[in-house]
C-alpha cells in the first residue's frame, strides 16, 4: 500500500487566515472599526510567551486590533478578575483570551467563567460548552475546530465514519468528540482507563490522538486507509542532547505506511489552532455587530 497522504496543516491554516483577512476587511468596511482581540498573559512561562507573541502577530496580519495585557505572576486573582471585567465592558474588544496555564495560586475556572461568553474566543466558558453539546451556535475551542477542518480536507463528508478520539480533556478530546458527533460520525472517546486501546483504535476510519504521550499510537493499531489527526506536541530528547525534537502522539513512520492520510508534527494541527482563533474572533465580532 502507498504511504498515507500528508495533510498539510501549514497550507490549510494559511488559506484559512486569508479567508479571515478577507472577512475582516468586509467587517471594517461595514462596521467602521477593526475587530479587537485581547490576550492576557500572566507570568513568564516561556512556551506561553512564544505562543502569545505569534498570536499577536497573526492577529495584526489578519487586519484585527491586537490588545495585549502582560501581568506579573504575583498578580492577585482580584486584579485579574477586574481586568476581565474591564475587557468585557470594552466595546472595542470582541474576543478575550486568557493564556493558560495560569501561574499557581490563580483559579483558571473562575477566570473562564468571568469572561463574557460572547467574547470567549477559546470556547471554554460553560455556556459555550453547553451550546456545542446541544448544537446551538456558539464559540468552539480552536484546536478541535482545526482537527475537524483537517479531516474534512481529506473527506468533505465525515458522515457515518467510525471515529475514535484518544483523550478526554476539556480543551481537545471532549470538544472534538462533540464536533465529530455533529458531523454524523459514530464517536468513541478513549482515555487512560480504556481497555485494549489498540483494538478500539483499529475500528476507526478517523483517529484523533490527543494524549500527550510521544508516539503512543502504533502502526498495527490503524485500520488501513484511516485518517489520522495527531494533536500531540511532545518534546523528546535526542542523542547528543540539545533541545530535542518534537514528536506527536502517533508513531508517524509506522502509521504513515498504513493510514490513508495523516497530519505531521510539526506542521499539522499546530498551525491550525491560531488560524481558528482568528476565525473565532471574527465570528465573535460579527455576532456582536449583529452581522450573522
Ligand atoms: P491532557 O489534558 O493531559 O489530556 C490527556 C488525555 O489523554 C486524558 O484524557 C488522558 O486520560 C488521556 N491519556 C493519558 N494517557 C493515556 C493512555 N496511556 N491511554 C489512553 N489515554 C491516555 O492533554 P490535552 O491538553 O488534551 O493535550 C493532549 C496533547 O495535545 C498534548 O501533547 C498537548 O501538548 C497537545 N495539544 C496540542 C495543541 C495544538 O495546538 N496542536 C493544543 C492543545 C494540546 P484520563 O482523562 O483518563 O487521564
Amino acid at each position: 500500500m502507498a504511504d498515507a497522504k500528508l495533510i498539510d496543516g501549514k497550507a490549510i491554516a494559511e488559506a484559512l487566515r486569508r479567508e479571515v483577512a478577507n472577512g475582516v476587511a468586509a467587517f471594517v468596511h461595514r462596521v467602521g472599526r477593526r475587530p479587537g482581540l485581547a490576550v492576557v498573559l500572566v507570568g513568564e512561562d516561556p512556551a506561553s510567551q512564544v505562543y502569545v507573541k505569534s498570536k499577536a502577530r497573526q492577529t495584526v496580519e489578519a487586519g484585527m486590533e491586537s490588545i495585549e495585557h502582560r501581568l506579573a505572576a504575583s498578580t492577585p486573582q482580584s486584579a485579574l478578575m477586574q481586568l476581565v471585567a474591564e475587557l468585557n465592558a470594552d466595546d472595542t474588544v470582541d474576543g478575550i483570551l486568557v493564556q493558560l496555564p495560569l501561574p499557581p495560586g490563580l483559579d483558571a475556572e473562575a477566570v473562564i467563567e468571568a469572561i463574557d461568553p460572547a467574547k470567549d474566543v477559546d470556547g471554554f466558558h460553560p455556556i459555550n460548552v453547553g451550546r456545542l453539546v446541544i448544537g446551538m451556535p456558539g464559540l468552539v475551542p480552536c484546536t478541535p475546530l482545526g482537527c475537524v477542518r483537517l479531516a474534512k480536507s481529506v473527506s468533505a463528508s465525515l458522515r457515518g465514519m467510525e471515529a475514535v478520539v484518544i483523550g478526554r480533556s476539556n480543551i481537545v478530546g471532549k470538544p472534538v468528540a462533540q464536533l465529530l458527533l455533529a458531523e454524523d460520525c459514530t464517536v468513541t472517546v478513549a482515555h487512560s482507563r480504556t481497555r485494549d486501546l489498540g483494538s478500539v483504535v483499529r475500528r476507526a476510519d478517523l483517529v484523533v490522538a490527543a494524549v500527550g504521550r510521544p508516539e503512543m499510537v502504533r502502526g498495527d493499531w490503524i485500520k488501513p486507509g484511516a485518517i489520522v489527526i495527531d494533536v500531540g506536541i511532545n518534546r523528546v530528547e535526542t542523542e547528543g542532547g540539545g533541545k530535542g525534537r518534537l514528536a506527536g502522539d502517533v508513531a508517524f513512520d509506522e502509521v504513515r505506511r498504513v493510514a490513508g492520510a495523516i497530519t505531521p508534527v510539526p506542521g499539522g494541527v499546530g498551525p491550525m489552532t491560531i488560524a481558528c482563533l482568528l476565525r473565532n474572533a471574527l465570528d465573535a465580532a460579527r455576532r456582536r455587530a449583529g452581522i450573522a
